[in-house]
C-alpha cells in the first residue's frame, strides 16, 4: 500500500454549532435533525415510498400545484435547474433567459451546454422585470422557454410572476421558474400563475439540508418532454424515468438510482412543518422578520441595495458595504466573534453587500435583534480595522 492512512481522519469530527443568516443553508430545527438520524432504508422499501408519495403531497402544497409530474431530484438546487433545462429544451431552440443577477447568467450556461441557444433580457442588478419589457422580449426572439428567477439571492431582488404564465402561453413558450431563494417568504402559485417547470431549495425556507430538490412539471411541460424529437441528453435528470421512479405516471415504480432516504426524511419533516404552520402564515412570518431586518439596519444607519421597496426579497437582505469598511472584516468578526454567517455579494453584487438571510428556523424576531446586534458590532469593530 502506498497510501497510507490519512493522519486527519483519527481525529474525532466536531461540527460548530453556527447560526446560518448569510443566503443559505439555513439552520435546520431540532426536529429535522432527528428525522435525519433514522435508520436508513432501501430506495423501494414500502417504508421509503409511502414517505416519496408524502413528500410529493407536500411539494405539492408548497408549490399550490395539482401536477403529477411532481417530485424531488436528488441533487441541490441546481439539481433543479438542470432538470429544467436537460427536459425541456431541445439542441439548437431558443430560451429566454431574464437576466438581473447570477443566476440567470447560470441558466444560460447550463443551456447551452444541452445545445440550446440561450438569449438574454436583461435588467440592472437590484431591478427586476415588468411584464411589457418581458412581453417585448418574447415577441422579438420567439423562444420555446422563457426561464426568470423569483427570488434573485445574489442580488436581493424579488420578481412578480402574476400574468406571467398567461403571456407566456400566448407566444406558445413555456415557463420555468426558480424559487430556490424565494419560495415560503414570497407567495407560490404554480397553478395559478401557469408555470410549466419550478424548482427549489431545501436549504433556505424550509430548513432541510441541501442535496433534494423539489420539482413540478404542469401537463404543457409533460408534452414537451414526452414529444422530443432528441433523447434527454442525461440519464440522471430524466424525468421520464424519473417520473417512473416517483409513480407520477401511474406505471409500476422503477428503479433510477437510490433516493437518500435520509435526506428524504428530512424534507418530509420539513414540509410536515410549513402545513402545519400553513404556507400562508410562514410567509407571513418571513415578511414579518424581513421588515423588522430592514427598519433596524436602517437605524443603526446602513442602506439596503435595492432601493425600491417592492422590489425586495424578504428571505434574503442586501445591505450596501458602508464606505471605509472591508465587507471581509465584517463577516469574519461576525463569524469568529458570535459564529453567525452573514454572506458577502456574489457575482454582480459582490465586495459591494452583505447578504443577510432570514430563513426557515432563523426567520423569528429574536434572531432579527440578535442579527441587529451583531452587525452593528461588527461594522464598528470593521471601522476601527485598517485596510
Ligand atoms: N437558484 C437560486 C436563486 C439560489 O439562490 C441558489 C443557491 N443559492 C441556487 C439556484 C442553487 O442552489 P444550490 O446551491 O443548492 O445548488
Amino acid at each position: 500500500m502506498r497510501v497510507e492512512k490519512p493522519e486527519a481522519l483519527r481525529k474525532p469530527l466536531i461540527i460548530p454549532h453556527k447560526t446560518l443568516m448569510g443566503a443559505g443553508p439555513s439552520n435546520c430545527t431540532p426536529r429535522i435533525l432527528h428525522a435525519l438520524s433514522q435508520p436508513v432504508l432501501g430506495h423501494l422499501h414500502t417504508e421509503t415510498t409511502k414517505i416519496m408519495d408524502e413528500v410529493k403531497a407536500g411539494i405539492q402544497y408548497i408549490f399550490q400545484t395539482r401536477n403529477e409530474l411532481t417530485l424531488a431530484v436528488s441533487a441541490s438546487g441546481h439539481g433543479g435547474m438542470e432538470t429544467v433545462m436537460c427536459n425541456l429544451l431541445e439542441p439548437g431552440e431558443k430560451v429566454l433567459v431574464a437576466t438581473n443577477g447570477i443566476w440567470g447568467e447560470r441558466a444560460s450556461n447550463m443551456a447551452e451546454r444541452y445545445g440550446s441557444v440561450p438569449v438574454k433580457v436583461t435588467t440592472e442588478p437590484g431591478n427586476n422585470f415588468s411584464l411589457a419589457q418581458l412581453e417585448m422580449a418574447l415577441m422579438k426572439h420567439k423562444p420555446v422557454m422563457l426561464f426568470i428567477v423569483q427570488g434573485e439571492s445574489s442580488t436581493g431582488v424579488y420578481q412578480p410572476l402574476e400574468g406571467l404564465g398567461d403571456l407566456c402561453h400566448r407566444f406558445n413558450c413555456l415557463l420555468a421558474v426558480d424559487t430556490v431563494a424565494s419560495l415560503g417568504g414570497v407567495p407560490v402559485l404554480a397553478d395559478e400563475w401557469g408555470i410549466d417547470a419550478i424548482y427549489t431549495g431545501t436549504q433556505k425556507v424550509l430548513g432541510a439540508p441541501p442535496g433534494i430538490t423539489p420539482i413540478s412539471f404542469s401537463d404543457r411541460a409533460k408534452q414537451k418532454i414526452f414529444n422530443r424529437k432528441t433523447e434527454i441528453q442525461v440519464f440522471y435528470w430524466d424525468m421520464k424515468i424519473l417520473g417512473d421512479y416517483w409513480a407520477c405516471f401511474g406505471n409500476p415504480r422503477v428503479y433510477h438510482h437510490t433516493i437518500s432516504t435520509t435526506l428524504l426524511y428530512g424534507l418530509r419533516e420539513a414540509l410536515a412543518m410549513v402545513a402545519e404552520e400553513g404556507i400562508q402564515s410562514v410567509i407571513e412570518r418571513h415578511e414579518n422578520c424581513a421588515r423588522l431586518l430592514r427598519e433596524g439596519l436602517e437605524k443603526l444607519g446602513l442602506q439596503l441595495y435595492v432601493s425600491d421597496a417592492s422590489k425586495r426579497l424578504p428571505t434574503i437582505t442586501t445591505v450596501k458595504v458602508p464606505h471605509g469598511v472591508q465587507w471581509k472584516d465584517v463577516t469574519n468578526y461576525a463569524m469568529n466573534r458570535f459564529l453567525v454567517e452573514i454572506a458577502g455579494g456574489l457575482g454582480p453584487t459582490a465586495n459591494k453587500v452583505f447578504r443577510i438571510g432570514l430563513m426557515g428556523y432563523n426567520a423569528s424576531p429574536e434572531k432579527v435583534e440578535y442579527v441587529l446586534r451583531v452587525m452593528q458590532e461588527s461594522v464598528e469593530m470593521a471601522k476601527k480595522m485598517k485596510p
